[in-house]
């Protein structure tokens, strides 16, 4: 007879990982306990209150699928919503499901130990509470562990700092002061327009310029929703087949960007590029997969940003000379257009590196900036940074950080071996970030829930994943990447990003092979997996 626990499984993280996990919980009558370090719902959308942050996945998509009720009834106001709408969408979601009452807000969990013996869990927080279960499901999220350098001096500036990921709740006035943003990611791109409306002064250090395709957002009529959601069942479904999860109206293009005629080709860019966002890399079935296809596809944008950035000097230094789509595409409402405004100035910091911070601003390439304000748009350590954050030791005094000190290795992106009972939601080795999230999540939650009822049914206590499915897993996921063009250039998906982080390729690229082979994990009653 094993030693009785607090609750059934502990739930770590309160955005959408870990409110889907806790209704299933609830509603398969598993007692649950979640911890969540902000004070209330939304995960990454708590987080993120930067001006301009919005999500790049468009609406009707960036919405979960498990209860029809609530995608019928829940009404979005924009093609792609911004960050208060999907934050009160979250809370909504919380309220209907009765699912705010089981999580303890304000606590970031310290510790999370295995004990062999018992088999239990015990995670303890900040707040000096600690829960025992017997399982362990970390909905951390993939962005959720904001990474700001360590510039010499940080310590010393005076003026106030911001990090994009962890903003004000009650915003910031930038009226009239003099600001610098270093980082021209997604969130600095979404950013720097709205900021730039409203400082004084503004300057960009950017240390890699960023291809970004306008995302063409506009209101969402009523009638195009009412269209989706008399067919919601198979626009999903289409979104599904997709290899993002997400894009069910996309116009994909099939065929070669060789077979076009220049003419052709531009003309085809020229419609992608009026349709917004991420739906550009479908432009040309090869952009994906070849470089010298994917040349085609970034000379284009070169030309866009030529034309766009009145300075011709600006505009060169804008210019990217990496795979479009290696890092992850940016989408933008007025990026470029906003260095044609006096009051913004770029410093390019690829050749000289922000040397240091000073009491009034920074120093590069020998000359120092004042700033009022110095707001940090650096960045994650994505992926693996907020489960290692969490000091995790499972069986036989293993901790996850020696056992991921080359960089994660899992099966499925959802065990990890050593670590009996433990599931990461969307973890590395998964779809995760290079795919819809919340289809991610949804998909993770269900297939955790459906395993912990299998086990038990049969009377087992232990579930862990084999080793030599582990590796094989870790080798599929490498190849996988390895065939494509993401190795070829410094992003957050390699971990390039935080310094001293190992160079492994974390998601999984293909989400539709992705949800077969879990379908086939099931039909062979998860032969992979390790009962006791
Ligand atoms: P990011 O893509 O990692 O960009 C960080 C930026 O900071 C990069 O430009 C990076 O330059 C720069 N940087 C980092 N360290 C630096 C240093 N020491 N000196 C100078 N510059 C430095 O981070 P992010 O913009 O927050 O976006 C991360 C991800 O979050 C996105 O890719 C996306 O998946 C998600 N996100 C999505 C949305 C959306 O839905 N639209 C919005 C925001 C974020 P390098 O490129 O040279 O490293």
């Amino acid at each position: 007879m094993k030693s009785q626990c607090d609750v059934d499984a502990v739930v770590v993280g309160a955005g959408f990982g870990g409110l889907y996990m806790m209704h299933l919980l609830q509603q398969q009558g598993f007692t649950a306990q979640g911890i969540e370090r902000g004070s209330d719902v939304g995960g990454t959308w708590y987080w993120n209150r930067y001006p301009g942050c919005q999500c790049d996945v468009e609406s009707m998509e960036y919405s979960y699928q498990f209860s029809d009720d609530l995608q019928q009834k829940w009404e979005w106001t924009q093609r792609y919503a911004g960050q208060p709408e999907i934050l009160r969408y979250a809370n909504h979601v919380a309220d209907e499901f009765s699912l705010r009452d089981n999580f303890t807000f304000n606590a970031s969990v310290n510790g999370a130990n295995y004990d062999d013996a018992s088999e239990i869990w015990t995670v303890s927080t900040d707040t000096g509470k600690t829960v025992t279960a017997r399982y362990l499901i970390m909905a951390t999220g993939c962005l959720s562990t904001t990474n700001t350098p360590d510039f010499p001096g940080l310590a010393d500036y005076a003026g106030d700092t911001y990090h994009t990921g962890d903003w004000p709740h009650e915003g910031v006035d930038f009226t009239d002061k003099k600001i610098a943003i270093i980082g021209t990611g997604s969130s600095g791109i979404q950013a720097i327009p709205l900021i730039a409306q409203q400082a004084g002064d503004l300057t960009i250090f950017q240390r890699t310029p960023n291809y970004s395709i306008p995302a063409q957002n506009k209101p969402l009529s009523p009638e195009k929703q009412a269209e989706i959601k008399a067919n919601y069942a198979e626009f999903r479904a289409r979104g599904k087949m997709s290899p993002a999860a997400f894009g069910a109206d996309f116009a994909f293009n099939p065929s070669s960007v060789f077979d076009a005629t220049p003419e052709e080709r531009k003309a085809r860019f020229e419609e992608f590029w009026n349709y917004g966002g991420f739906n550009f890399l479908a432009a040309f079935g090869d952009l994906s997969m070849n470089m010298e296809a994917n040349e085609f596809a970034c000379e284009f944008v070169r030309g866009k940003i030529r034309e766009i950035v009145k300075d011709p000097e600006t505009a060169e230094l804008l210019c990217p000379d990496t795979v479009l789509g290696c890092k992850r595409l940016c989408s933008d409402n007025g990026y470029f257009e906003a260095f044609n405004q006096p009051n913004v100035h770029l410093v390019d910091v690829s050749t000289h590196p922000i040397d240091r911070l000073t009491a009034k601003g920074l120093i590069t390439n020998g000359k120092e900036y004042e700033f009022d304000a110095i707001i940090f748009a650096t960045g994650y350590d994505a992926l693996t940074g907020s489960l290692l954050k969490c000091n995790i030791t499972g069986s036989n005094g293993l901790t996850l950080a020696d056992k991921w000190a080359a960089g994660p290795t899992n099966y499925l992106g959802l065990m990890t071996t050593g670590f009996p009972n433990m599931f990461t939601i969307t973890g590395p080795g998964s779809p995760s970030a290079l795919a819809n999230l919340i289809t991610g999540i949804e998909q993770h939650a269900e297939f955790i829930t459906q395993l912990i009822q299998w086990s038990q049914k049969r009377g087992y206590t232990r579930i862990e994943a084999e080793q030599v499915a582990e590796d094989n897993w870790v080798n599929t996921v490498n190849t996988r990447a390895a065939a494509t063009l993401y190795p070829t250039c410094n992003s957050w998906y390699l971990g390039a990003n935080v310094p001293g982080k190992p160079r492994v390729f974390m998601p999984y690229v293909g989400f539709p092979d992705y949800s077969e082979k879990l379908k086939s994990v099931v039909v062979e009653d998860y032969a992979e997996f390790r009962f006791s």
